[in-house]
């Protein structure tokens, strides 16, 4: 059982979000299995859900794939897209509706605005943001811009999150204890809403926790800057904010970080040379976490 600060005794709910733009590999694995562990001791659930936001780069055939070689890993979820579950659906492109309304409370409060600039917004895609994908700080061009004023003859506009600037954003990770970072210094305002009209990752992975009632999100330790970005979004909407573990990321011998590209580190390869999920689990440390 998980004792929030509050006093609530909540059941453990974590979850694995998976985004099908690849193969599985080693990395995805190990903080999967991180999670599942983590829901295990705490005698928890463990959600499913595919982040498939990206129309373009999500694809039938990774989706498929990614459930065959979790369960041929040794995961097993309780709620999830292939098995239903009380908060579902559990794949993004079927849960519009609830970006496009937290959306708009955003808006209603003025704590958006409309960007009309063109770079950041290609770069936004609607994927989670890894190392060595953020770009620099925002410069804070269209902060001027309130409501749904439109500009005429502009290509369509963005939505971004306005950042408090200074503003010491601290948690205690499960993992790591205390992170701390400034906003306006460490992370700029943000896009939440994209030119195409879908939401941005960040919207979209803070709605669904919430929704999902999920109470403790694991996740690479390349998401720090998120998870930041992602408290200011649970502040704005007076939302519980759940617990976070953020694991260390996997590299390879040139201590790069693990790739989707990179067939050889692929759940599936090691699968079809008759390698067990076991012998993997030892050979790429998956004990090394404390709990
Ligand atoms: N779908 C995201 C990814 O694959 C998940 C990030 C998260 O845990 O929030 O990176």
């Amino acid at each position: 059982m998980e004792v929030l600060e509050s006093g609530n005794i909540l059941s453990y709910r974590g979850r694995l979000a998976p985004t099908p733009s690849g193969y599985l590999h080693m990395g995805h694995a190990r903080t999967f299995w991180w999670a599942q562990e983590r829901a295990l001791k705490c005698g928890g659930r463990l959600i499913l859900r595919v982040e498939d936001l990206d129309g373009t780069r999500s694809k039938s055939e990774f989706l498929d794939a990614i459930m065959e070689d979790l369960w041929w890993f040794g995961f097993r979820w309780q709620e999830g897209p292939d098995i239903g579950g009380c908060r579902g659906p559990y794949r993004q492109s079927a849960r519009f509706d609830r970006y496009r309304e937290a959306l708009e409370r955003l808006i209603d409060r003025d704590l958006v605005y409309r960007c009309y600039c063109s770079r950041k917004d290609i770069q936004a895609a609607p994927q989670a943001p890894h190392a060595g994908d953020e770009g620099p700080l925002y410069p804070g061009t269209c902060r001027g811009n309130t409501g749904y004023e439109t500009k005429g003859g502009q290509r369509p506009p963005s939505w971004r999150f306005r950042v408090p600037d200074g503003l010491r954003m601290s948690f205690d990770d499960r993992n790591l204890g205390s992170v701390s970072y400034v906003s306006g210094v460490d992370f700029g305002d943000f896009i939440v809403w994209r030119q195409d009209d879908m939401p941005a990752y960040q919207l979209a992975v803070t709605v669904d926790d919430h929704a999902m009632e999920i109470t403790e999100v694991v996740r690479g330790e390349d998401l720090l800057l998120s998870t930041c970005r992602q408290l200011l979004l649970y502040r704005a909407f007076k939302w519980t904010v759940p617990g976070f573990f953020h694991c260390p990321l996997m590299t390879d011998n040139d201590g790069e970080k693990l790739s989707k590209r990179n067939r050889s580190v692929a759940l599936r390869s090691f699968r079809e040379q008759g390698i067990e999920p076991e012998q993997l689990r030892v050979r790429f440390g998956f004990d090394g976490v404390r709990f």
